[in-house]
């Protein structure tokens, strides 16, 4: 058998219903990829070696009774540490839920259990998923596998750099702002972003709860499709979640593999396709464009004006939802207390432990939040921030009236050299600056990679409007049946 860290996960699932290799060994095989390379990586904040190989022998088991598998069956997937793992430690890259063993699964990760997938362990990630280049983790940052010099993007770094490391075929992430698509692009792996309550968030540790959205990660726009396919859906539990069937995505990305794009008509965002992006990226893009003209799609230039004002409107209602939600970090109920001597106050160990617990852009974002929820700040702050939401969907209402779906280069840039923007926020927020507007408008987006710049990966965004999220991997597929696939250097 070839190195079954190389395979897809869609050759895996075959390969296991067949019987042609078992979800043990395929299980080992990761295992001990994960072994050899991630001291250097850094993917994992904890790897599940009894739990998987337990998945993976119940999985070949169900097989050998001859009892139905799941669509996914023995294929090893890598959670980000946001969501709730029954007694596997979450931590969502944080000191503060250093320990914590929650006592139940996150819907997601139940549907993946239900599915047959193995899961590995728990991938690195910014602390509360603020960030976008896995350095503000408090267990340190995760590695490109493309150059360990540089970030593999964020919030997501450690599902991104899973894939791209082989240690393993699927990830689950989070995308509040771009940490699905953004760790995609700079890893040359596929990050999709559903529509907003197309996945469930119950059991996802919140952080900005109009925004956050928990997707697949993948090398391949099929292996996406599949996983989104099976975590996707109507969950009761979450009441944001839309009681609508997921769309088709993964005959979507069928038809697009095609590569006939044939009465497709793409919408190039005028504000994201000039400056503001490197040089090397927009090359990538512009090639890219060609290869979808080519395969049929029409292409025009469409002006989204406010998403100009998107950025600084997501770095006020961002914050201020967080600032509310993380008051439940409070030292009672999870994770870390600190100061508890018997002496002090309630008010002073809950202090105490938020100093202690809380990294400082995670303190940052709970002051720029609750200064812009203040009263007398409300309305021009959180308010105004609001209303550009609104103007913002009615940018995304009107091309849809024009395009079928919307193309942007992800990212401004490649992956950057570690330690390059963590002294100026500003410079890491500019990461997501062209991922920031789905999410205010809550429709899916996917990143898919689309060349390289001086040898480093660049992606290219579909968007498309609400709960279409099969028209984006429509493109996606077909741009990945132009392009190919793209693999890094040997680690
Ligand atoms: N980088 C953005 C932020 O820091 C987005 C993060 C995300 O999508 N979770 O808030």
């Amino acid at each position: 058998m070839s190195d079954l860290t190389r395979l897809t996960a869609a050759e895996i699932a075959g390969l296991v219903a067949a019987g042609e290799t078992s979800a043990t060994e395929v299980t080992q095989a990761h295992l001990d990829r994960i072994a050899a390379v991630d001291d250097r990586v850094h993917a994992f904040l904890h790897v599940d070696t009894e739990g998987a190989l337990d998945a993976a022998r119940a999985v070949d088991a169900r097989r050998a009774a001859g009892e139905p598998l799941g669509p996914l069956a023995g294929v090893p997937v890598a959670v980000k540490d946001v969501l709730a793992t029954k007694g596997v430690p979450t931590t969502v890259g944080s000191k503060i839920l250093e320990g914590w063993r929650p006592p139940y699964d996150a819907t997601i990760v139940q549907r993946l259990r239900a599915a047959g997938t193995v899961m590995l362990g728990k991938t690195n990630m910014d602390e509360f998923a603020m960030g976008s280049s896995t350095e503000y983790s408090a267990y340190g940052p995760t590695r490109n596998p493309w150059d360990l010099e540089r970030i593999p993007g964020g919030s997501g770094g450690g599902s991104a750099a899973a894939l791209a490391a082989y240690e393993a075929p699927l990830a689950i992430g989070s995308d509040t702002g771009g940490s699905i698509r953004q760790p995609g692009a700079v890893t040359g792996t596929v990050g999709a972003k559903p529509t907003y309550g197309g996945t469930s968030r119950y059991g996802l540790v919140a952080f900005s709860s109009s925004l956050d959205t928990p997707g697949p990660c993948a090398r391949t726009v099929l292996d996406a499709a599949l996983l989104h396919e099976v975590m996707g859906g109507h969950d009761p539990r979450d009441s944001t979640s839309i009681p609508a069937p997921v769309p088709d995505v993964v005959a979507a990305a069928r038809l697009g593999a095609t590569g006939d794009l044939t009465g497709v008509k793409l919408g190039i965002v005028t504000e994201f396709s000039g400056e503001g992006a490197e040089p090397g990226v927009l090359a990538a893009f512009r090639e890219s464009v060609d290869a979808l003209t080519k395969m049929g799609a029409e292409i025009v230039e469409i002006s989204c004006p406010h998403f100009s004002y998107a950025l600084p409107a997501y770095y006020l209602i961002a914050p201020s939802e967080a600032s509310s939600n993380l008051a439940r970090f409070d030292g009672v109920r999870f994770g870390l207390r600190v100061g508890d001597d018997g002496e002090r106050s309630l008010e002073e160990v809950m202090s105490l432990t938020r100093e202690a617990g809380f990294g400082p852009e995670v303190k940052r974002r709970i002051m720029l939040g609750t200064y812009a929820l203040s009263s007398g700040y409300y309305d021009a702050y959180y308010g105004q921030a609001q209303k550009v939401r609104t103007l913002i969907t009615r940018d995304f209402t009107s091309a849809f009236e024009q395009v079928d779906a919307l193309i942007s280069p992800t990212t401004p840039f490649t992956a950057f050299p570690l330690g390059s923007r963590t002294a100026d926020p500003y410079q890491m927020y500019l990461a997501d600056l062209f991922t920031i507007p789905t999410n205010l408008y809550g429709g899916p987006g996917i990143s898919v990679p689309c060349g390289l710049s001086d040898g480093l990966p660049v992606g290219l965004q579909v968007m498309a409007p609400t709960l279409a999220d099969d028209r984006m991997y429509r493109v996606a597929a077909a741009l990945e049946s132009a392009l190919g696939t793209f693999t890094p250097p040997a680690l």
